[in-house]
């Protein structure tokens, strides 16, 4: 299920008609219908908020990015919603009827990735908390750096009429079953996972706008099929189900709808090993995830793991990426977790971030093919 902001949007400041994602930047995908006088505040963090009544008010501010850790992955694609988290959800419960976030340097850089983003729209599978059509809420916008000149006018107004617009969107799971070769043990299932989709066409990043996804996730897909290749030819004493999930990337939709409506029984999956970025980075290194506590969800899988990495590739395995407070929150990002949610020893396998992550040069060229 998909809704996103129509094109037949308006948002009028004063008598300045604003040319949606190019002049004001939306960052939720709600309907919304606000008229209001504008109540210019200045630079975040140096206006004491909690004495100024913004109740029934369009405030605008100028974000700063004080305090907000930016030493993420992809931090100009998270800056609204940590500028929303820092200023703007306050205003919001204080009665401000609509947010203009007047953008900082670094939110000019980010305004292309929050505008593709965001022109998207959500998307969610049915019984997610994002698949009915959203509710009416405050708008919460962004306008380029100069817009601190002109929105200091006196008794300047907002007029904003945001319709959403909602349909279907199609995704696939590929799924591919090896029967095992025990009469008993065929009746349980080995899943292997990976996921088709990346970013489509997008932002430009250094004059490319295609999101190939080689290393996230064709790396893994590629390795899979060769594990097919592998498994008919001498298959194991389980049954094997191979799922390339569809849609991970728009939430991990491949793996939760599987899971809602699986073509196997549940009860009959002894493990998912999932894989996901596995073509860049050190060769000599690499990382389990969901093999600590409180991440791991069965001791003995996990042995079973270390004990074959350790007769087989030895691949220096990282330990930090697992663990609860490490700030990605890696082991929540991929298609083992709706599996792992319901207690199916789950583990991910991962090569780890790389500075080319959900850009175009995530391409065929930067992946490491011998090791
Ligand atoms: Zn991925």
């Amino acid at each position: 299920m998909r809704h996103r902001i129509s094109p037949s949007s308006s948002i009028r400041i004063g008598d300045k008609a604003l040319a949606l994602w190019d002049d004001v930047l939306i960052t939720q995908t709600a309907p919304a219908d606000v008229n209001a006088s504008i109540l210019y505040i200045g630079k975040a963090g140096e206006a004491d908020l909690n004495q100024i009544d913004v109740k029934g008010k369009a405030v605008a501010l100028h974000v700063v990015p004080d305090g907000i850790n930016l030493n993420v992955s992809l931090p100009e694609w998270r800056y609204s919603r940590y500028v929303m988290n820092k200023y703007g959800n306050d205003l919001i419960e204080r009665g401000a009827v609509a947010i203009l976030f007047i953008a900082d340097e670094y939110g000019e850089h980010s305004w292309p990735y929050v505008q593709a983003n965001n022109i998207l729209g959500t998307f969610d599978i049915e019984g997610g908390a994002r698949a009915a059509a959203p509710k009416a809420a405050p708008p919460i916008m962004w306008l380029h750096p100069d817009a601190g000149e002109w929105i200091k006018t006196e008794g300047l107004e907002l007029h904003a009429s945001l319709r959403v617009e909602s349909f279907t969107y199609p995704s696939v799971n590929i799924i591919g079953k090896i029967p095992g070769t025990d009469p008993i043990l065929s009746k349980e299932y080995v899943v292997l996972s990976g996921h088709t989709d990346a970013h489509g066409i997008r932002n430009v990043i250094n004059n490319d706008s295609i999101y190939y996804g080689a290393d996230d996730n064709a790396s893994v897909n590629v390795a899979m099929f060769a594990t097919a290749k592998a498994l008919k030819k001498s298959p194991g004493k389980r049954s094997a189900l191979l799922i390339i999930h569809g849609a991970e990337e728009k939430g991990l939709l491949g793996s939760r709808y599987f899971t809602a409506h699986p073509t196997i029984p549940l009860a009959s999956i002894v493990t998912i090993l999932n894989g996901d970025m596995i073509g860049r980075n050190n060769p000599d290194s690499a990382a389990i995830l969901g093999s600590q506590v409180p991440h791991q969800t069965s001791a003995t899988l996990t042995k079973m793991a270390y004990d074959a990495n350790a007769e087989g590739p030895q691949f220096k395995l990282d330990t930090l990426w697992d663990k609860p407070e490490h700030i990605e929150g890696w082991f929540f990002r991929s298609d083992h977790l709706p599996y792992a949610r319901l207690g199916i020893p789950s583990l991910m396998y991962t090569t780890l971030l790389h500075p080319d992550y959900h850009t175009p040069q995530d391409s065929p060229e930067n992946i490491d093919y011998k090791s």
